[in-house]
């Protein structure tokens, strides 16, 4: 069973997935962890993404479909995480899937309202080693800005600052969000109160994939 986590930025996508995929064997696919992977690597990718993402604009739509057409997995369920993000890429998501002989099965909402999304954006720390997501207040590192599984220093990241979230959030509304229509249109989605605490949320999701199958 292939999943899109669908939802503005912050709103817990990528603390869900990495647990889901972790509990239950699908492929986590994060195209934002991929990005600022090559970005801190120095790869072609990373050096024509670094402007778009450190702006909180979204990265072009032909780079994004290339990607992901080389980074899916055959035969296991994925977690699609921040991608798509546009109806192009949607659009160029079903057609992969489909050469494949797949499909998206659900498009998960995760609907959070604007203040609670800046209040977990600016409070978002992450490991650069390892990649664990801390917040200061509801998910705080066991020692001040230290990472609990491997000792590294916390950071915030840059488009996590005030300015550039508000931008994403933008951005969000305008080019993201009329996926919502797409995929229901489609039949295909699940809306998930995301203003819960993360166990609550992942209870929620759990019981929906299980019964479910995969
Ligand atoms: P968030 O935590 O807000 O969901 P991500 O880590 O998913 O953020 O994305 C960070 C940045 O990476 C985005 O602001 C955008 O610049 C870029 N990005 C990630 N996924 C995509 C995508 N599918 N299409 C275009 N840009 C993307
Ligand atoms: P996204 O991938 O959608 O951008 P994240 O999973 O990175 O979102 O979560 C954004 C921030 O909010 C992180 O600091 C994370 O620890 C925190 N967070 C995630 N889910 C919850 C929740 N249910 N309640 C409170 N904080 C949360
Ligand atoms: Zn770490």
């Amino acid at each position: 069973m292939n999943l899109v986590f669908l939802g503005p930025p912050g709103a817990g996508k990528g603390t869900q997935a990495k647990r889901l995929s972790q509990e239950r064997g699908f492929v986590h696919i994060s195209t934002g962890d991929i990005l600022r992977d090559a970005v801190s690597r120095g790869t072609p990718l990373g050096k024509k993404a670094k402007e778009y993402i450190d702006s909180g604009e979204l990265v072009p739509d032909d780079l994004m479909i290339a990607l992901i057409e080389e980074v899916l997995p055959e035969g296991r369920g994925v977690i699609f995480d921040g991608f798509p993000r546009t109806i192009p890429q949607a659009d160029a998501l079903d057609r992969l899937l489909e050469g494949k002989r797949q499909e998206i099965r659900w498009a998960i909402l995760f609907d959070l309202d604007d203040e609670e999304l800046i209040e977990r954006l600016t409070g978002r720390r992450t490991c650069p080693s390892c990649g664990e997501v801390y917040h200061m207040t509801f998910k705080p590192p066991k020692k001040d800005e230290i990472c609990d599984k491997c000792g590294s220093a916390l950071i915030q990241r840059d488009d996590d600052r005030e300015e550039v979230v508000k931008r994403r959030l933008e951005v969000y509304r305008r080019q993201t969000s009329p996926l919502i229509d797409y995929y229901d249109s489609k039949n295909k989605l699940i809306r998930l109160d995301a203003g819960r605490s993360i166990d609550e949320v992942y209870t929620d999701l759990l019981r929906f994939v299980d019964e479910e199958g995969h």
